[in-house]
């Protein structure tokens, strides 16, 4: 049966999505499409109408919409309802579920780059909607987050919201090297959840110049443009286990093919899909 998924946010022409997509439907057989639909804020409400009308299957939503989605929704999975965020619906009959799919994403991620102790301790960069997804991600997992950022109450607003919709407890700080340099040697992860380093700025890094990285560190970008950024090659540099963004970016695709279509996600075949097209 043809069944229609799409990408909701502004501007999504960059977006890799499709391609990963789109190769996993083909690999199962399936009649399924994933197509782009470019979405202005002024136009979300009557775009949601449209996708509800023709019948689609799901949608993801991306910047700038995943937290004007959440009012649309008439069930919240709890990691949405926790940061306030959603990225994947599924339609089921006239209801529309939310999902993030994020969160899975890094924790896959994690994973697969050799993970981290229980109980760690983890420092994650930035404040934007990113550091909440992994921030809350981590601490669910049972580690201990410290998020820094270069506006102080940027970070102090989104610790207190993430202890007031799911009591998790994190600590914040701003973005500097005393805190660093007191806060790295007792941590296990270090995460950046900023834009700092991302193409074409390649030769920026988060963290300020005099930072020093301890070997025992894994350090995971969630920039996957260029791989691997400046401070990854950092990391590398002094020992330091790594991971880049790509893995998440595939792990949270993959995550919300499942949630459409109930079939394990053909995760080698997106990867493969992404890295083709990404390296254009
Ligand atoms: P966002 O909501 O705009 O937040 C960005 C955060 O980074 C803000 O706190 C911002 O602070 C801070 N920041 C920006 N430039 C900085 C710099 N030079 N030094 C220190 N802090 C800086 O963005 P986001 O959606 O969280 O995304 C962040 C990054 O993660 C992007 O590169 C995005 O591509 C990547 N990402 C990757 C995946 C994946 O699947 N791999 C998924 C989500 C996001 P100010 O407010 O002070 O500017």
């Amino acid at each position: 049966m043809n069944r229609r998924v799409a990408l909701l946010g502004y501007p999504v022409e960059h977006s890799l999505s499709p391609a990963m997509q789109n190769a996993a439907f083909s690999h199962y057989g399936l009649d399924w499409q994933y197509s782009l639909l470019p979405t202005p804020e002024a136009q979300f409400g009557a775009q949601i109408e449209r996708c509800k009308e023709a019948k689609y299957a799901g949608w993801n939503i991306t910047v700038p919409h995943k937290a004007r989605m959440v009012r649309y929704l008439d069930e919240q999975r709890a990691e949405v309802r926790a940061t306030g965020a959603c990225n994947t619906v599924c339609v089921e009959g006239d209801r529309l579920i939310g999902f993030n799919t994020d969160q899975a994403g890094f924790l896959f991620g994690l994973d697969e780059a050799g993970g981290i102790e229980a109980g760690s301790r983890a420092i994650v960069l930035g404040a934007g909607g990113a550091a909440r997804a992994v921030a809350w991600a981590l601490a669910q997992a049972g580690h201990s987050v410290l998020l820094l950022a270069r506006n102080g109450e940027q970070a102090a607003f989104l610790s207190q919201t993430l202890r007031a919709s799911s009591g998790c407890t994190i600590q914040h700080c701003s973005l500097d090297t005393a805190t660093l340099a007191k806060a790295l040697p007792g941590a296990s992860l270090l995460v950046n959840c900023t834009p700092a380093g991302m193409w074409p700025h390649t030769e920026e890094s988060p963290l300020p110049e005099e930072t020093l990285l301890p070997a025992h560190l894994l350090v995971y970008d969630l920039i996957y443009r260029p791989r691997p950024t400046c401070l990854l090659r950092q990391a590398a540099s002094v020992g330091c286990r790594t991971q880049d963004g790509l893995s998440m970016l595939v792990n949270q695709g993959a995550a919300s093919f499942e949630v459409w279509t109930g079939l394990p996600a053909p995760r080698a075949v997106m990867l493969a899909a992404l890295e083709v097209v990404g390296s254009r």
